[in-house]
């Protein structure tokens, strides 16, 4: 009988049984692969802070409204992100360069400054870069940029190590890290609750749902809903170069994030639809992979030349709202969700450090209201 069962060992999960096991408590995590094998494995690696730019584009200044009690929380993971790996001696990569969102029409800068006057009104410190800036401060973008939104907050981190990093540092203060274990069922006991795997059963007086894509799949173990969903989506990589890019780069209204990492290889995203395959897994679209190419070569012209080494898909978790959904399952006592969609890279050190408080029944370390991120 542990105190907490985190199920799911992606970022999220090892996140939650770092904080909960640096707490004292005894935690077991269960995995149904690997740590980090699906999407905290296989993202970008972007630490995002900013409204981002595809879904303001889309769905406009409602939607960044209610989106705002989001900013606090990326822009505390931020900060969490310079200390994390160096609390446990991991090197995860990280790096604070700044995320430089391009605009190239009139309309695109019009967005620009709608999203940095509400980001600055929610107390986000970010700029409204004009041509100039752009040219001084980024000079390796194309010259059809004519100006931006810039947030200081974002960079990078390694997604490659960091997941399974976070997990082994739970596992050095004491919370048993199970991976091969597919949790087919929960049901409530006395005492808390029973979790039924393919390799056996566990006991906790509470359970963390940090089952990534396969949340809603979780939480209806226990008759619980979640608007959760899973998409399909691309990235691409290309052999080292010279050190060409200084920022974390987006598109005002195409599908783009473009990075270069510490070993010069260049990181091409931004969310284009991969397909699903005969066998319900994802495959990389032809389609897709070409498109992403053309606008990262159109804002960044200098990499032209880079080899793709590997393009990969897989499927990120994703809501309409683009909040976490984190706290106690309504109807469910003891039953807790760690769900940050779309951008949970970034978010997991504060979503861990949230959850593993709210589950022993403590205030969480923050200072804004967490009340919109409730299940
Ligand atoms: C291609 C791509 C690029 C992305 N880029 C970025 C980015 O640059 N920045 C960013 O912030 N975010 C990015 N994301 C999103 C980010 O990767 C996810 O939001 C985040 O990894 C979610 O973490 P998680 O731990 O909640 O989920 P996951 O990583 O999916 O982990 C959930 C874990 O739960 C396990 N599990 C599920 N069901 C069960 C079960 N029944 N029993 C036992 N185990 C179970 C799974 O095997 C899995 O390991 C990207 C996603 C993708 C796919």
């Amino acid at each position: 009988m542990s105190d907490v069962i985190v199920i799911g060992g992606g970022i999220a999960g090892c996140s939650t049984a770092y904080f909960l096991a640096s707490d004292g408590a005894d935690v077991t995590l269960l995995e149904q692969f690997e740590l980090g094998t699906l999407a905290s494995g296989a993202n970008a690696g972007s630490l995002h802070a900013q409204i981002q730019p595809e879904p303001f584009a889309d769905y406009g200044m409602s939607w960044a409204r209610r989106f705002l009690p989001a900013l606090p929380f990326f822009a505390q993971s931020m900060a969490m992100w310079r200390e994390f790996g160096s609390e446990f001696g991991a090197d995860l990569e990280v790096s604070q360069t700044g995320g430089l969102v391009l605009a190239t029409t009139g309309r695109d800068m019009r967005l620009m400054e709608d999203k940095v006057r509400l980001e600055r009104g929610a107390g986000l410190d970010s700029e409204l870069w004009s041509a100039e800036d752009v040219r001084r401060r980024a000079p390796y973008v194309s010259r059809r940029v004519i100006g931006g939104a810039y947030c200081p907050l974002e960079g990078q981190a390694n997604p490659l190590t960091a997941t399974a990093a976070i997990g082994r540092a739970a596992q050095a203060l004491g919370a048993a890290v199970l991976t091969g274990r597919r949790v087919v069922a929960i049901r409530r006991i006395r005492t808390g609750m029973e979790v039924t795997t393919d390799r056996g059963s566990y006991r906790a007086a509470r359970v963390v749902n940090a089952a990534g894509n396969d949340a809603a799949r979780v939480a209806g173990l226990l008759g619980g809903r979640l608007g959760i969903r899973s998409l399909p989506i691309q990235l691409s990589v290309t052999e080292p170069v010279a050190p060409v890019i200084g920022h974390l780069l987006y598109s005002a209204s195409e599908l783009l994030t473009l990075k270069q990492t510490r070993k010069g290889t260049v990181l091409i995203g931004g969310g284009w639809p991969a397909e699903i395959d005969g066998r319900r897994r994802p495959r990389v679209a032809g389609g897709s992979l070409l498109n992403n190419l053309r606008v990262a070569v159109a804002a960044v012209p200098a990499i032209a030349s880079a080899r793709i080494v590997r393009t990969w898909a897989a499927e990120v978790n994703g809501n309409d709202s683009w909040l976490p959904v984190i706290g106690e399952m309504p109807g469910a006592g003891g039953f807790y969700f760690n769900c940050v969609p779309w951008m949970g890279f970034s978010g997991a050190p504060v979503a861990g450090r949230i959850v593993a408080s709210l589950v022993q029944g403590r205030e969480p370390p923050v200072d804004y209201d967490i009340s919109p991120f409730r299940p």
